[in-house]
């Protein structure tokens, strides 16, 4: 790395050679939440702390230790979102987009964590996040898993499986914490120092631990899907059997209750065997508590968020996506009066041949070089302007892929002539 000044641990910049698989996962999610029927909302990346400490709840990893939060000119304390379902459930409030309407809505963009980066795990990443605000499910509960088993066959995703479970209403949720705190209180001693914490904070948290000493003592703790309320219990079952219905494999995972505070009955997760230890690629779970919870009228609502880039590793494994959009044609030109004649070219095959990438090399240098950036740049075809094709009114197209040959054509005839050449 140069002296110079250096990126953000975590914080990853995306390179030109990277952008196709990017833009292509963009492109199939715009599609994909638009055939569903979903608008975009687009909110601040950066939010009152307060919002995200009593949306996401104090007993988080997100609130515990790894929001981004800094105090502003004026003395607020702002946080960089580290998701989006707290900003969206905000912005549904402060708009008046509650009292009974419904809304399917969906957003792209950076979120900010202070992990430790990994593989897979960044201080910067990407979310595709959609929110159904205003729907009791279970039928919206399905919707949202469809798209999303549509989206894997879409991207051919075949590594990708679903689990789901059901965590109540908050109800419920309470008699079994109580079970659950008896039952952790009975093996205190072999609580690690955060599921101790937890364990007056939020005990259903310890559950969701990744510490490898923890796991026989979580397997043998009470589970959540014994303790449903009956209302719950019939959404739950009713979920599954439209799954079913839809051709959709799932598992039920009674330990899966997700990281954050603000879930109630339907949980869920996609994960990969292809990605290593950071399995996660999708997850989400109803939460019809928090828009109360955060000041607006109570609103039954369902979401989740996709990590973009672990699908676009898996995109990158897959190794079906195109390389970024090359150009079809680069024009290379010597001389000052070739340099002016190519520019204008340039511009009228881009009014002639709207469809079509005109790439015009800038920045001079003798024919051998600049033909050598005309082949890095994937072009098809190469027009070639220098003094004596200026002086006959000709260009020279040359074939850059394939077999190499070079003709000649009169100035006013390359738009039809390149037309014809690159339908071949
Ligand atoms: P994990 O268990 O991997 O920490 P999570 O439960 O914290 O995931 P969510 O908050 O539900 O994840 O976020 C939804 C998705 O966003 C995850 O399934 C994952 O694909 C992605 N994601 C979460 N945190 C990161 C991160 N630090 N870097 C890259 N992607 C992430
Ligand atoms: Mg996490």
């Amino acid at each position: 790395m140069s002296g110079g000044i250096q990126p953000i641990r975590g914080m990853n910049d995306v390179l030109p050679a990277e952008i196709g698989l990017w833009q292509h996962l963009e492109a199939a999610l715009r599609e994909l939440a638009a055939a569903y029927g979903y608008e975009e909302i687009r909110v601040p990346v950066v939010e009152h702390t307060e919002l995200f400490k009593r949306s996401i709840g104090e007993f988080t990893d997100i609130v515990e230790k790894e929001m981004y939060t800094f105090s502003d000119q004026g003395g607020d304390s702002l946080t960089l979102r580290p998701e989006a379902t707290a900003g969206i459930a905000r912005a549904a409030i402060s708009n008046g987009m509650l009292r009974g309407q419904k809304h399917k809505l969906w957003c792209i963009g950076p979120m900010f964590r202070h992990e430790r980066p990994q593989k897979g795990r960044y201080r910067q990443f990407h979310q595709f996040d959609v929110e159904a605000i205003g729907f009791e499910g279970p039928d919206v509960d399905a919707e949202l898993i469809v798209m999303m088993a549509r989206l894997w066959r879409v991207l051919g995703l075949t590594r990708v499986r679903l689990k789901l479970n059901s965590l109540g209403t908050p109800e419920s949720r309470a008699a079994y914490r109580d079970k659950l705190v008896q039952y952790f209180r009975g093996h205190e001693q072999a609580l690690d120092a955060d599921s101790r914490r937890r364990l007056g904070g939020n005990p259903l948290r310890i559950l969701d631990s990744k510490n490898p000493d923890m796991q026989a003592l979580i397997a043998g703790a009470p589970l959540i899907v014994d303790h449903l309320d009956a209302a719950s219990s019939e959404h739950f079952g009713a979920l599954q059997a439209a799954l079913r219905a839809a051709g959709v494999d799932f598992s039920i995972d009674p330990r899966l209750v997700r990281g954050l505070d603000y879930y109630s009955r339907t949980v869920f997760e996609w994960t990969t065997d292809a990605l290593g230890s950071q399995d996660a690629v999708c997850s989400g779970g109803r939460y019809d508590g928090l828009i109360a919870h955060l000041g607006g009228e109570p609103t039954p609502a369902i979401g989740f968020a996709m990590g973009i880039e672990r699908v676009v590793e898996l995109l990158r494994q897959a190794g079906t996506v195109p390389a970024a959009h090359m150009p079809d044609v680069y024009i290379v030109a010597q001389g000052t009066r070739a340099v002016s004649a190519g520019l204008a070219l340039a511009e009228r095959l881009r009014d002639e041949l709207p469809r079509r990438r005109i790439a015009f090399g800038a920045g001079g240098g003798n024919f051998k070089a600049q033909f050598r950036r005309a082949d890095r740049s994937g072009a098809r075809l190469a027009l070639v302007i220098g003094d004596s094709e200026l002086e006959r009114g000709v260009v020279a197209v040359k074939n850059l892929r394939g077999e190499a040959n070079q003709i000649e054509c009169p100035m006013s005839e390359v738009g039809t002539r390149l037309e014809a050449a690159l339908k071949e």
